[in-house]
């Protein structure tokens, strides 16, 4: 089964920070591969910006060897990699000051596309937009693209989304959540909103509990002196995990239309209760055979940042209210894991009762490794000898379900063809960010006031004790981390 793909427009993409790590690893491979699929049109135009000084050869030669290192040899062609870098141009350019401006002003075409992606760190989101405003580079048919971290706090948050605005309409700025450019995300989307089945399940009266996991294999490496500001509260839960319970939770949007989904999503938010100190778990790992502990990666000894966090909480709605969401992300845990785990209550009586372990049915959705859904079910074991039953998966791992010849997209692949295109379906908006930095910090406030340190947890584990313990309080237990 081939994809279908729709061309879009012609544009100019301006990459700030085009030199960086990001640019390379994803934006440059991912609009590669949409080049590939047919979905780039020839006449458009990538611009690099960095303030290296560097001719527009020296930076073809950088991608094409980001690509050569990216791109899977199987998936490339050396007339692909020309054809691509053609298309590439650069800019030597001092976002902080005049260098660079006015040659990269000659370089846009009128009248065309714009994308203006800041792929340099937060301090210059705003000093960036400042200059596109005023420099006449920000028409109407431009757009503005940033990621995270989108502040540090509701404060530095409200900061950023003010600096924004200032120079475009929230119309124009695309924050990017890479998990809401996972094909499984949006397939939660098709499989709660396009299937009759579910829906009338999806609520307290039938959901016992709710997991999202994400955890990672990998501790803080090279960056301890970044992470140490910021820890898995910031890192992972008031964004990506956030984004997850949102779509998991919200009620159905009456059009699958940017601002139908992301006022659902909203609601969502401000729907959750204030979390207790009670409900929260904070870990640090511990040093491996073959890894220094977090504490040896960072500079302060002391300090008290979290390098895994469970929470429980609860939306305090009419479809949710009792149906606790647990949430857990970590560093150095077991496997490299995502998933967010729909746990349905129990048969109301068993007529069973031989069977000593009942396990509701339970609706997996997997974000990686394989991306796919996977239903839990219980069945009658096959042959004679008693009413034995079992559990079975009833399993859509993509790959599997819909062929080989499907490769799923990048998650960058969707979302910068959707800036393009000028859909902000999957972008959140300021004022969910907003929101979501409110809930979180109360959270960290409360830790910040209480004398209670981050559990030490073994790499290569499920997490702190407490973590296990926030469950099997309630009589429930997390599932496995596994790949
Ligand atoms: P990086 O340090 O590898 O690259 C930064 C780029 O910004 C370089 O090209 C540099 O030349 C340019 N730059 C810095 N100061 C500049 C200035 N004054 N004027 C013009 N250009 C300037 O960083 P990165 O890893 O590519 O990350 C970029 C941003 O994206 C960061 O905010 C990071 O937090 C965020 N981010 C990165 C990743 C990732 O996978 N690397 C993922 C999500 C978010």
């Amino acid at each position: 089964m081939v994809a279908r793909v729709i061309p879009v427009e012609t544009f100019d993409l301006v990459i700030f920070g085009g030199t960086g790590d990001l640019a390379r690893r994803k934006i440059l491979p991912s609009l590669f591969r949409r080049m590939r699929a047919g979905q780039m049109p020839k006449d458009a135009r990538v611009i690099g910006t960095a303030r290296g000084k560097m001719t527009k050869k020296a930076y073809q030669t950088l991608i094409r060897e980001a690509l050569e290192e990216f791109i899977k040899p199987e998936n490339r062609t050396d007339e692909d990699v020309d054809a691509f870098v053609g298309q590439l141009d650069y800019v030597m350019l001092d976002a902080k000051g005049d260098d660079g401006w006015e040659d990269l002003g000659k370089k846009l075409r009128e009248g065309e596309t714009r994308a203006f992606y800041l792929s340099v760190g937060p301090s210059l989101f705003g000093v960036i937009a400042q200059q596109l405003s005023k420099r006449g580079l920000a028409t109407p048919k431009s757009r503005i693209v940033v990621e995270k971290p989108l502040g540090h706090d509701l404060g530095s948050a409200q900061e950023l989304n003010a600096q924004l605005s200032t120079c475009f309409t929230e119309s124009q700025i695309y924050r990017i959540d890479h998990y809401l450019g996972k094909e499984t995300v949006q397939n939660l989307m098709a499989l709660r909103f396009a299937n009759a089945l579910f829906e009338p399940l999806w609520s307290a009266q039938h959901v016992d509990h709710v997991q999202i996991t994400v955890a990672e294999t990998i501790g803080v490496e090279g960056r301890g002196g970044y992470y140490d500001k910021s820890g898995a509260m910031r890192d992972m839960i008031q964004n990506h995990l956030m984004q997850l319970l949102c779509l998991t939770a919200m009620e159905p949007p009456a059009r699958f239309e940017p601002n139908a989904v992301r006022d659902e999503k909203l609601k969502v938010i401000r729907a959750l209760d204030p979390v207790p100190p009670s409900d929260t778990v904070r870990g640090q790992y511990r040093a491996s055979i073959d890894d220094g502990s977090y504490l040896e990666h960072v500079d302060n000894q002391d300090s008290r940042t979290e390098s895994f966090v469970a929470i429980k909480t609860q939306i305090s709605n009419w479809r949710w209210a009792g149906t606790p969401f647990y949430l857990r992300t970590g560093k150095k845990l077991r496997a490299r894991m995502s998933e967010i785990a729909i746990i349905f209550k129990d048969v109301p009586h068993s007529i069973f009762p031989e069977v000593e372990e009942k396990r509701g049915n339970a609706l997996i959705i997997r974000l990686q490794p394989d991306e796919g859904i996977t239903l839990r079910m219980t069945i009658k074991e096959p042959g004679p000898g008693g009413m034995r039953l079992k559990e079975v998966p009833l399993d859509m791992t993509f790959a599997d379900a819909l062929g080989p010849q499907v490769e799923v997209a990048d998650a960058y692949e969707r979302l910068i063809m959707d800036v393009i295109r000028g859909n902000q379906t999957l972008f959140m908006r300021g004022d969910e960010v907003e929101a979501a930095w409110e809930w979180t910090d109360a959270i960290l406030a409360a830790w910040a006031n209480s004398s209670g340190r981050p559990q030490p947890y073994d790499p290569g584990g499920s997490g702190p004790e407490d973590a296990l313990a926030l469950l099997h309080r309630d009589g429930r237990r997390w599932r496995e981390i596994e790949a």
